[in-house]
């Protein structure tokens, strides 16, 4: 690992993704500013991703431009989604590092220096993981754990554990990360896909300062099911496993009523069992016709190859231009 060397002031960049903040996006700037005032060896920029917001988080945006200049805002022309937000906002930033921070205040500003520490170490990809969680319930907690557990057995790449967006990420990865240009995407793990060298810290997640959580628990399902049909097709492996071993267990039985039927004639009984089974049969089938499904969704959407987001305006100026891919990927 090469440790970093001065070469002039080098620009970091914060990116935050904003939907519906304006109760919080004040403070947020406030804390992060005073933070980032004690580390003069670097200059600062600040890129606002706001996602379509529907109360007046562009307007704080755009006062908060006013008086200081380090603040740039991209303005989506809707609400994408956080992810897309977070790919918008690493295709605009120019910084030799970025850090991507929620801007609720949950990922506490005052970790950016042991960040930095790190980058300056040489590390490539300094993400923060939770050591408690605040203001969760335990429900929430459990089926966290049970989805890491699950996604980690089950995909090709080590997947990070507990560790969230928040993260400083060097110029080498962030370009990384502009070369997927999936659309449905679930950027936590294409952090772990992309490799290089990480190093995870270690911090005390709080609870959200203001506004309200946008997650419920049918998102987090969802997530959870993007998160496992993008990186794997273990879903589908299962599903062929799983018939053999039905079509096996068929065969063991209609064996066993064809000998039973010789010795003992058919006086046609076994309704109850036959029906239960077609149910069990019927319901498998089902359910993994949804997963073939789910597949065949993905390779729908993604073959549209349509643009990730589209940007209304760039620090209050129109965007004509819009990117599609990788071939407009330098702008
Ligand atoms: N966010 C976004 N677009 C969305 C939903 C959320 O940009 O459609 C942003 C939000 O403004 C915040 C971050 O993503 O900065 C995390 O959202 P939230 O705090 O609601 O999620 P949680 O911390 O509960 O996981
Ligand atoms: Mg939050």
């Amino acid at each position: 690992m090469k440790e970093k060397t001065h070469l002039g002031k080098q620009l970091l960049s914060i990116l935050v993704p904003c939907y519906n903040e304006e109760a919080v996006l004040p403070a947020f700037y406030q804390r992060t500013s005073q933070v980032i005032a004690d580390i003069p060896r670097y200059d600062f920029q600040f890129i606002f991703v706001n996602d379509g917001s529907k109360d007046h988080t562009l307007d704080v945006m755009r006062e908060l431009r006013e008086k200081d200049s380090r603040v740039s805002y991209v303005n989506l022309s809707r609400n994408f989604g956080k992810e897309i937000a977070m790919i918008a906002g690493i295709d605009y930033l120019t910084g030799d590092a970025a850090i991507i921070m929620d801007a609720d205040l949950q990922d506490p500003p005052e970790l950016i220096p042991e960040m930095i520490y790190w980058w300056e170490k040489g590390y490539q990809d300094v993400s923060a993981k939770r050591r408690s969680r605040a203001g969760e319930s335990f429900f929430k907690k459990w089926s966290s754990h049970a989805f890491y557990t699950l996604l980690q057995k089950v995909s090709d790449v080590p997947m990070q554990r507990d560790v969230g967006d928040f993260r400083l990420l060097d110029r080498q990865c962030l370009n990384a990360l502009r070369l997927m240009r999936e659309s449905q995407r679930y950027t936590k793990g294409l952090f772990s896909w992309i490799g290089f060298e990480k190093k995870e810290i270690l911090f005390d997640r709080d609870a959200r300062a203001a506004g309200k959580t946008k997650w419920n628990y049918w998102k987090l399902f969802n997530l959870a099911i993007e998160g496992i049909t993008s990186f794997t097709i273990a879903p589908l492996r299962t599903s062929a496993f799983v018939g053999c071993i039905l079509a096996l267990i068929s065969i063991l039985y209609m064996l066993f009523i064809v000998i039973r039927t010789i010795i003992y004639g058919d006086d046609v009984p076994g309704y109850p069992s036959l029906i239960s089974i077609v149910l069990f049969i019927g319901g498998i089938q089902l359910f993994f016709l949804g997963v073939i499904g789910e597949y065949l969704g993905r390779i729908f959407n993604e073959s549209k190859s349509r643009p990730l987001y589209l940007v209304q305006d760039f620090n209050g100026e129109r965007v004509m231009e819009q990117k599609k891919g990788i071939q407009d990927y330098d702008r």
